[in-house]
Protein backbone atom coordinates (compact mmCIF):
# COMPACT_ATOMS: atom_id res chain seq x y z
CA UNK A 1 0.00 0.00 0.00
CA UNK A 2 1.44 3.20 -1.46
CA UNK A 3 1.57 6.19 1.20
CA UNK A 4 -1.38 7.74 -0.06
CA UNK A 5 -4.12 5.13 0.86
CA UNK A 6 -2.76 4.77 4.33
CA UNK A 7 -3.16 8.29 4.83
CA UNK A 8 -6.79 8.79 2.98
CA UNK A 9 -5.34 10.64 0.44
CA UNK A 10 -6.78 10.74 -3.14
CA UNK A 11 -3.77 10.78 -5.78
CA UNK A 12 -4.41 13.69 -8.16
CA UNK A 13 -4.88 11.62 -11.52
CA UNK A 14 -7.57 9.40 -9.78
CA UNK A 15 -9.31 12.55 -8.65
CA UNK A 16 -9.11 14.72 -12.03
CA UNK A 17 -10.69 11.52 -13.39
CA UNK A 18 -13.71 11.13 -11.27
CA UNK A 19 -14.32 14.46 -11.81
CA UNK A 20 -14.04 14.56 -15.98
CA UNK A 21 -15.86 11.37 -15.96
CA UNK A 22 -19.03 12.83 -14.02
CA UNK A 23 -18.90 16.40 -16.22
CA UNK A 24 -20.98 16.36 -19.65
CA UNK A 25 -20.77 19.26 -22.12
CA UNK A 26 -23.39 22.00 -22.08
CA UNK A 27 -25.12 21.54 -25.33
CA UNK A 28 -26.50 24.67 -25.82
CA UNK A 29 -24.86 26.78 -28.82
CA UNK A 30 -25.38 29.89 -30.47
CA UNK A 31 -23.90 31.77 -33.33
CA UNK A 32 -22.55 35.40 -33.59
CA UNK A 33 -20.27 37.42 -35.56
CA UNK A 34 -16.33 36.95 -35.85
CA UNK A 35 -15.10 39.92 -34.18
CA UNK A 36 -16.99 38.32 -31.18
CA UNK A 37 -15.95 35.04 -31.61
CA UNK A 38 -12.62 34.92 -29.63
CA UNK A 39 -12.55 32.77 -26.71
CA UNK A 40 -15.72 30.81 -27.63
CA UNK A 41 -15.88 27.02 -29.10
CA UNK A 42 -16.83 25.91 -32.21
CA UNK A 43 -20.26 24.22 -32.16
CA UNK A 44 -19.30 22.91 -36.16
CA UNK A 45 -16.27 22.62 -37.89
CA UNK A 46 -15.14 25.81 -40.08
CA UNK A 47 -14.81 24.72 -43.75
CA UNK A 48 -13.87 26.91 -46.66
CA UNK A 49 -16.38 28.19 -48.94
CA UNK A 50 -13.71 29.12 -51.06
CA UNK A 51 -9.69 28.82 -52.36
CA UNK A 52 -7.08 31.35 -50.27
CA UNK A 53 -6.09 32.86 -52.20
CA UNK A 54 -8.80 32.92 -54.61
CA UNK A 55 -6.25 33.55 -57.63
CA UNK A 56 -2.86 32.87 -58.83
CA UNK A 57 -1.16 36.26 -57.49
CA UNK A 58 2.24 38.04 -57.35
CA UNK A 59 4.49 37.33 -54.17
CA UNK A 60 6.77 40.87 -55.13
CA UNK A 61 6.62 44.05 -56.96
CA UNK A 62 8.27 43.25 -60.18
CA UNK A 63 6.97 42.03 -63.87
CA UNK A 64 5.26 39.31 -64.97
CA UNK A 65 6.84 37.43 -67.73
CA UNK A 66 6.46 34.45 -69.88
CA UNK A 67 10.14 32.72 -70.01
CA UNK A 68 9.87 31.78 -73.48
CA UNK A 69 9.64 35.44 -74.16
CA UNK A 70 13.19 36.12 -71.89
CA UNK A 71 14.35 33.22 -74.00
CA UNK A 72 14.45 35.57 -77.05
CA UNK A 73 15.62 38.58 -75.22
CA UNK A 74 16.24 39.87 -71.77
CA UNK A 75 14.85 43.46 -72.53
CA UNK A 76 10.95 43.90 -73.13
CA UNK A 77 8.80 46.37 -73.85
CA UNK A 78 5.72 46.98 -70.70
CA UNK A 79 2.43 45.76 -72.13
CA UNK A 80 0.53 47.42 -69.37
CA UNK A 81 0.07 46.59 -65.71
CA UNK A 82 -1.10 44.51 -63.25
CA UNK A 83 -1.86 46.43 -59.23
CA UNK A 84 -3.48 44.53 -56.32
CA UNK A 85 -7.35 44.92 -57.37
CA UNK A 86 -6.98 45.43 -60.79
CA UNK A 87 -6.05 43.27 -62.69
CA UNK A 88 -4.50 42.94 -66.24
CA UNK A 89 -7.09 43.38 -69.00
CA UNK A 90 -6.51 43.27 -72.75
CA UNK A 91 -4.26 41.37 -74.72
CA UNK A 92 -0.44 40.71 -73.71
CA UNK A 93 1.43 40.38 -76.89
CA UNK A 94 4.35 38.53 -77.50
CA UNK A 95 7.64 39.70 -76.56
CA UNK A 96 6.21 41.99 -74.13
CA UNK A 97 5.89 42.11 -69.95
CA UNK A 98 3.36 43.41 -67.25
CA UNK A 99 4.61 45.80 -64.71
CA UNK A 100 3.11 43.80 -61.68
CA UNK A 101 2.46 44.47 -57.61
CA UNK A 102 2.19 42.17 -54.93
CA UNK A 103 -1.42 40.82 -54.68
CA UNK A 104 -2.05 41.39 -58.03
CA UNK A 105 -3.38 39.13 -60.14
CA UNK A 106 -0.92 36.75 -62.45
CA UNK A 107 -1.73 37.70 -66.05
CA UNK A 108 -3.39 34.64 -68.49
CA UNK A 109 0.57 32.71 -69.76
CA UNK A 110 2.59 34.25 -67.25
CA UNK A 111 4.96 32.06 -65.09
CA UNK A 112 7.29 33.92 -63.62
CA UNK A 113 7.41 37.12 -61.83
CA UNK A 114 11.13 39.05 -61.99
CA UNK A 115 11.26 41.04 -58.78
CA UNK A 116 11.70 44.93 -59.53
CA UNK A 117 15.56 45.18 -57.71
CA UNK A 118 16.77 42.89 -60.45
CA UNK A 119 15.16 45.24 -63.23
CA UNK A 120 16.23 48.67 -64.97
CA UNK A 121 14.36 50.53 -67.45
CA UNK A 122 15.41 51.57 -70.68
CA UNK A 123 14.22 53.19 -73.55
CA UNK A 124 13.79 49.64 -75.00
CA UNK A 125 12.03 48.84 -72.02
CA UNK A 126 12.42 46.87 -69.60
CA UNK A 127 16.14 44.72 -69.16
CA UNK A 128 16.17 41.98 -66.71
CA UNK A 129 19.45 41.43 -65.15
CA UNK A 130 19.87 37.76 -64.24
CA UNK A 131 20.86 34.85 -66.04
CA UNK A 132 17.94 32.63 -67.60
CA UNK A 133 19.04 29.94 -66.01
CA UNK A 134 18.05 31.50 -62.68
CA UNK A 135 14.37 32.02 -63.23
CA UNK A 136 12.70 29.38 -61.92
CA UNK A 137 9.09 28.31 -63.90
CA UNK A 138 6.44 29.71 -61.40
CA UNK A 139 9.17 31.86 -59.22
CA UNK A 140 7.14 34.30 -57.04
CA UNK A 141 3.63 33.26 -58.55
CA UNK A 142 1.32 32.37 -55.25
CA UNK A 143 -1.10 29.62 -56.88
CA UNK A 144 -4.83 29.48 -56.51
CA UNK A 145 -5.20 27.84 -52.76
CA UNK A 146 -1.75 27.91 -51.98
CA UNK A 147 -3.16 28.51 -48.42
CA UNK A 148 -6.42 26.87 -48.51
CA UNK A 149 -8.25 24.91 -50.79
CA UNK A 150 -11.92 24.92 -51.09
CA UNK A 151 -14.04 22.50 -48.81
CA UNK A 152 -11.05 22.06 -46.41
CA UNK A 153 -11.70 22.04 -42.89
CA UNK A 154 -9.27 24.61 -41.23
CA UNK A 155 -10.75 23.78 -37.96
CA UNK A 156 -12.56 21.40 -36.21
CA UNK A 157 -15.40 21.34 -34.20
CA UNK A 158 -14.57 21.60 -30.00
CA UNK A 159 -11.59 24.21 -31.13
CA UNK A 160 -11.37 27.46 -29.30
CA UNK A 161 -10.77 30.16 -30.82
CA UNK A 162 -7.47 32.20 -30.91
CA UNK A 163 -6.25 35.14 -31.71
CA UNK A 164 -4.65 33.33 -34.62
CA UNK A 165 -7.42 31.78 -35.96
CA UNK A 166 -9.76 35.01 -36.21
CA UNK A 167 -7.71 36.48 -39.32
CA UNK A 168 -7.97 32.37 -40.97
CA UNK A 169 -11.30 32.72 -41.04
CA UNK A 170 -11.79 36.25 -42.01
CA UNK A 171 -9.76 35.07 -45.62
CA UNK A 172 -12.42 32.59 -45.49
CA UNK A 173 -14.94 35.14 -45.85
CA UNK A 174 -17.09 33.60 -42.89
CA UNK A 175 -18.43 35.90 -40.62
CA UNK A 176 -21.44 34.08 -38.82
CA UNK A 177 -19.88 31.87 -36.75
CA UNK A 178 -21.71 28.63 -34.65
CA UNK A 179 -20.26 28.32 -31.18
CA UNK A 180 -20.92 26.51 -27.60
CA UNK A 181 -23.04 28.75 -25.44
CA UNK A 182 -20.17 29.85 -22.54
CA UNK A 183 -20.82 27.80 -19.05
CA UNK A 184 -22.08 30.51 -16.90
CA UNK A 185 -20.02 29.38 -13.48
CA UNK A 186 -21.30 31.23 -10.00
CA UNK A 187 -18.66 31.68 -7.15
CA UNK A 188 -18.29 33.28 -3.89
CA UNK A 189 -15.84 33.09 -1.16
CA UNK A 190 -16.62 32.15 2.59
CA UNK A 191 -15.35 33.23 5.36
CA UNK A 192 -16.14 35.82 8.32
CA UNK A 193 -12.61 37.09 8.40
CA UNK A 194 -12.72 38.62 5.14
CA UNK A 195 -12.68 42.11 3.76
CA UNK A 196 -13.87 43.58 0.34
CA UNK A 197 -11.38 46.01 -1.51
CA UNK A 198 -11.80 49.45 -0.68
CA UNK A 199 -12.67 49.13 3.06
CA UNK A 200 -10.34 49.74 5.82
CA UNK A 201 -8.90 46.33 7.69
CA UNK A 202 -10.38 45.58 11.02
CA UNK A 203 -8.38 43.18 13.70
CA UNK A 204 -8.29 39.75 12.73
CA UNK A 205 -9.42 40.54 8.98
CA UNK A 206 -7.55 39.95 5.51
CA UNK A 207 -8.67 41.30 1.84
CA UNK A 208 -10.60 38.76 0.00
CA UNK A 209 -8.23 37.69 -2.62
CA UNK A 210 -9.11 35.02 -4.39
CA UNK A 211 -12.44 35.73 -5.50
CA UNK A 212 -10.37 38.28 -7.69
CA UNK A 213 -8.23 35.24 -9.18
CA UNK A 214 -11.68 32.60 -9.46
CA UNK A 215 -13.00 35.35 -11.53
CA UNK A 216 -9.84 35.78 -14.13
CA UNK A 217 -9.44 32.14 -14.19
CA UNK A 218 -13.01 31.60 -14.93
CA UNK A 219 -13.15 34.07 -17.33
CA UNK A 220 -9.69 32.88 -19.02
CA UNK A 221 -11.23 29.35 -19.19
CA UNK A 222 -13.51 30.59 -21.64
CA UNK A 223 -16.43 30.30 -19.28
CA UNK A 224 -18.94 33.23 -18.14
CA UNK A 225 -18.56 34.48 -14.17
CA UNK A 226 -20.87 35.12 -12.03
CA UNK A 227 -19.76 37.10 -8.63
CA UNK A 228 -21.84 36.16 -5.75
CA UNK A 229 -19.45 38.10 -2.97
CA UNK A 230 -18.37 37.24 0.06
CA UNK A 231 -20.51 35.02 2.31
CA UNK A 232 -19.91 35.19 5.63
CA UNK A 233 -19.80 32.06 7.52
CA UNK A 234 -23.38 31.78 8.77
CA UNK A 235 -25.37 28.40 7.76
CA UNK A 236 -28.49 30.24 6.89
CA UNK A 237 -27.23 32.61 4.67
CA UNK A 238 -24.68 30.25 2.86
CA UNK A 239 -27.84 27.91 1.87
CA UNK A 240 -29.42 30.77 0.40
CA UNK A 241 -26.83 31.66 -1.54
CA UNK A 242 -26.10 28.35 -2.66
CA UNK A 243 -29.23 28.06 -3.57
CA UNK A 244 -29.84 31.32 -5.51
CA UNK A 245 -26.12 29.87 -7.60
CA UNK A 246 -27.13 26.57 -8.13
CA UNK A 247 -30.14 27.87 -10.06
CA UNK A 248 -28.17 30.56 -11.61
CA UNK A 249 -25.04 28.42 -12.95
CA UNK A 250 -23.67 25.63 -14.56
CA UNK A 251 -21.22 25.53 -12.08
CA UNK A 252 -21.11 26.68 -7.98
CA UNK A 253 -17.31 27.46 -7.33
CA UNK A 254 -16.78 28.28 -2.96
CA UNK A 255 -13.36 29.20 -1.61
CA UNK A 256 -12.52 28.77 1.62
CA UNK A 257 -14.88 26.28 3.84
CA UNK A 258 -14.24 23.29 2.66
CA UNK A 259 -11.54 21.52 5.50
CA UNK A 260 -12.48 20.58 8.95
CA UNK A 261 -12.84 23.92 11.22
CA UNK A 262 -15.56 25.01 13.01
CA UNK A 263 -16.62 27.21 11.15
CA UNK A 264 -16.51 24.99 7.82
CA UNK A 265 -20.13 24.75 7.41
CA UNK A 266 -20.75 23.88 3.96
CA UNK A 267 -19.94 20.10 4.65
CA UNK A 268 -23.19 20.27 6.29
CA UNK A 269 -24.90 22.57 3.91
CA UNK A 270 -24.18 20.24 0.42
CA UNK A 271 -24.77 17.15 1.76
CA UNK A 272 -28.34 18.34 2.44
CA UNK A 273 -28.41 20.26 -1.17
CA UNK A 274 -26.93 17.81 -3.15
CA UNK A 275 -24.26 14.76 -3.57
CA UNK A 276 -20.84 16.48 -3.08
CA UNK A 277 -17.23 14.18 -2.82
CA UNK A 278 -14.88 15.68 0.02
CA UNK A 279 -12.06 15.05 -0.97
CA UNK A 280 -8.34 15.00 0.50
CA UNK A 281 -6.15 15.64 -2.16
CA UNK A 282 -2.45 13.92 -2.25
CA UNK A 283 -1.59 17.37 -3.48
CA UNK A 284 0.45 20.09 -1.74
CA UNK A 285 -0.26 22.97 -1.98
CA UNK A 286 -4.78 22.20 -1.96
CA UNK A 287 -5.09 18.86 0.14
CA UNK A 288 -8.87 20.04 1.11
CA UNK A 289 -11.14 19.73 -1.76
CA UNK A 290 -14.82 19.28 -2.42
CA UNK A 291 -16.72 18.44 -5.70
CA UNK A 292 -20.17 17.03 -6.88
CA UNK A 293 -23.52 17.61 -7.93
CA UNK A 294 -26.31 20.46 -7.33
CA UNK A 295 -29.77 19.87 -7.68
CA UNK A 296 -29.05 22.04 -11.03
CA UNK A 297 -25.15 22.28 -10.97
CA UNK A 298 -21.65 21.01 -10.53
CA UNK A 299 -20.28 21.96 -7.36
CA UNK A 300 -15.99 22.66 -6.53
CA UNK A 301 -15.35 23.89 -3.30
CA UNK A 302 -11.16 25.39 -3.53
CA UNK A 303 -9.69 25.55 -0.06
CA UNK A 304 -9.39 29.55 1.08
CA UNK A 305 -5.85 29.40 1.03
CA UNK A 306 -4.58 31.49 -1.68
CA UNK A 307 -2.17 29.78 -3.30
CA UNK A 308 -4.09 26.37 -2.76
CA UNK A 309 -7.22 28.12 -4.55
CA UNK A 310 -5.37 29.12 -7.53
CA UNK A 311 -3.13 26.02 -8.09
CA UNK A 312 -6.53 23.79 -8.04
CA UNK A 313 -8.78 26.48 -9.91
CA UNK A 314 -5.75 25.60 -12.79
CA UNK A 315 -5.15 21.76 -11.89
CA UNK A 316 -8.62 20.56 -11.55
CA UNK A 317 -11.33 22.98 -11.78
CA UNK A 318 -9.56 24.18 -15.74
CA UNK A 319 -10.18 20.38 -17.54
CA UNK A 320 -13.37 20.18 -15.83
CA UNK A 321 -14.58 23.43 -17.38
CA UNK A 322 -12.87 22.45 -20.73
CA UNK A 323 -15.07 19.38 -21.13
CA UNK A 324 -18.10 21.82 -19.68
CA UNK A 325 -17.21 24.00 -22.21
CA UNK A 326 -17.20 21.34 -25.14
CA UNK A 327 -13.05 22.59 -25.43
CA UNK A 328 -12.29 18.89 -26.50
CA UNK A 329 -9.18 19.98 -28.24
CA UNK A 330 -7.97 21.28 -24.92
CA UNK A 331 -4.54 19.85 -23.91
CA UNK A 332 -3.37 19.28 -20.36
CA UNK A 333 0.49 21.64 -20.02
CA UNK A 334 3.35 19.42 -21.06
CA UNK A 335 5.83 18.52 -17.93
CA UNK A 336 9.79 19.41 -19.47
CA UNK A 337 12.43 18.12 -17.49
CA UNK A 338 14.66 20.83 -16.07
CA UNK A 339 17.87 20.97 -14.18
CA UNK A 340 17.31 22.08 -10.29
CA UNK A 341 19.98 25.39 -9.75
CA UNK A 342 18.47 25.28 -5.80
CA UNK A 343 16.85 22.98 -3.42
CA UNK A 344 13.34 21.95 -3.08
CA UNK A 345 12.43 21.40 0.10
CA UNK A 346 9.50 18.39 0.25
CA UNK A 347 8.53 15.23 1.86
CA UNK A 348 7.09 12.14 0.32
CA UNK A 349 3.46 11.71 0.57
CA UNK A 350 2.21 14.08 -1.91
CA UNK A 351 2.42 15.40 -5.79
CA UNK A 352 4.07 19.05 -4.59
CA UNK A 353 3.35 21.87 -7.46
CA UNK A 354 6.10 24.54 -6.23
CA UNK A 355 6.60 27.61 -7.69
CA UNK A 356 9.49 27.82 -9.56
CA UNK A 357 11.45 30.25 -12.22
CA UNK A 358 12.45 28.32 -15.30
CA UNK A 359 15.28 29.84 -17.71
CA UNK A 360 17.20 28.42 -20.90
CA UNK A 361 21.33 28.09 -20.30
CA UNK A 362 23.98 28.22 -22.54
CA UNK A 363 23.27 24.65 -23.84
CA UNK A 364 20.19 25.16 -24.37
CA UNK A 365 18.95 23.05 -21.43
CA UNK A 366 15.72 23.85 -19.04
CA UNK A 367 16.98 24.88 -15.68
CA UNK A 368 14.98 26.00 -12.54
CA UNK A 369 14.77 27.85 -9.11
CA UNK A 370 12.35 27.76 -6.52
CA UNK A 371 10.58 31.06 -5.73
CA UNK A 372 11.78 31.01 -2.40
CA UNK A 373 8.22 31.00 0.53
CA UNK A 374 6.16 27.91 -0.57
CA UNK A 375 3.54 28.77 2.08
CA UNK A 376 0.13 27.92 0.44
CA UNK A 377 -0.85 31.86 2.03
CA UNK A 378 2.03 33.35 0.32
CA UNK A 379 0.83 34.45 -3.24
CA UNK A 380 3.92 36.26 -4.10
CA UNK A 381 5.24 32.52 -4.97
CA UNK A 382 2.98 32.41 -7.99
CA UNK A 383 3.15 36.22 -9.22
CA UNK A 384 6.98 35.56 -9.40
CA UNK A 385 6.84 32.33 -10.98
CA UNK A 386 6.96 31.34 -14.62
CA UNK A 387 6.50 27.87 -13.79
CA UNK A 388 5.67 24.83 -11.72
CA UNK A 389 7.88 22.51 -10.23
CA UNK A 390 6.09 18.80 -10.55
CA UNK A 391 7.52 17.16 -7.57
CA UNK A 392 6.66 13.11 -7.53
CA UNK A 393 4.44 12.03 -4.73
CA UNK A 394 6.88 9.46 -2.89
CA UNK A 395 9.60 12.14 -3.99
CA UNK A 396 11.54 13.84 -1.27
CA UNK A 397 13.97 16.63 -0.92
CA UNK A 398 15.70 17.29 -4.20
CA UNK A 399 19.37 18.64 -4.47
CA UNK A 400 20.44 21.44 -6.85
CA UNK A 401 21.99 19.20 -9.69
CA UNK A 402 19.07 16.58 -9.55
CA UNK A 403 16.34 16.57 -12.63
CA UNK A 404 12.59 17.51 -12.08
CA UNK A 405 9.43 17.99 -13.98
CA UNK A 406 8.45 21.63 -14.81
CA UNK A 407 5.28 22.75 -16.33
CA UNK A 408 5.20 26.09 -17.65
CA UNK A 409 2.54 28.14 -16.97
CA UNK A 410 -0.60 28.49 -20.08
CA UNK A 411 -2.10 30.88 -21.27
CA UNK A 412 -4.51 31.02 -18.73
CA UNK A 413 -1.75 32.43 -16.39
CA UNK A 414 -0.36 35.16 -18.12
P1 LIG B 1 -10.44 28.02 5.14
O1 LIG B 1 -10.29 27.10 3.96
O2 LIG B 1 -11.74 28.73 5.14
O3 LIG B 1 -10.14 27.32 6.41
O4 LIG B 1 -9.33 29.13 4.95
C1 LIG B 1 -7.95 28.79 4.92
C2 LIG B 1 -7.11 30.06 4.89
O5 LIG B 1 -7.36 30.78 3.72
C3 LIG B 1 -7.39 31.01 6.03
O6 LIG B 1 -6.15 31.61 6.41
C4 LIG B 1 -8.30 32.03 5.41
O7 LIG B 1 -8.29 33.28 6.07
C5 LIG B 1 -7.75 32.13 4.02
N1 LIG B 1 -8.78 32.53 3.07
C6 LIG B 1 -10.01 32.00 2.93
N2 LIG B 1 -10.71 32.61 1.98
C7 LIG B 1 -9.91 33.57 1.47
C8 LIG B 1 -10.07 34.54 0.45
N3 LIG B 1 -11.22 34.63 -0.23
N4 LIG B 1 -9.06 35.38 0.17
C9 LIG B 1 -7.89 35.26 0.88
N5 LIG B 1 -7.67 34.36 1.83
C10 LIG B 1 -8.67 33.53 2.15
MG1 LIG C 1 -12.90 29.91 6.35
Amino acid sequence: MDCCATQGLIPVETALETLLSQVSPVSNTHSLALADAIGFVLAEDIRSPINVPPFANSAMDGYAVRIADLEQSLTLPVAGKSFAGIPFEGEWQPQTTVRIMTGAKIPEGCDAVIMQELTTETDAGITFELSLADVKPQANIRPIGDDVSQGQTVLAKGHRLTPRDIPLIASLGINDISVVDKPKVAFFSTGDELKPLGQPLEDGQIYDSNRYGIKVLIERFGCEAVDLGIIPDCPETLKEVFLKADKEADVVITSGGVSVGEADYTKDILDELGQIGFWKLAIKPGKPFAFGQLPNSYFCGLPGNPVSAMLTMYVLVQPMLAKLAGHTKWEAPKSIPAKATSTFKKHPGRTDYQRGIYSINEQGQFEVSTTGNQGSGAFSSMSIANCFVVLERERGRVDAGETVNIELFNASLY
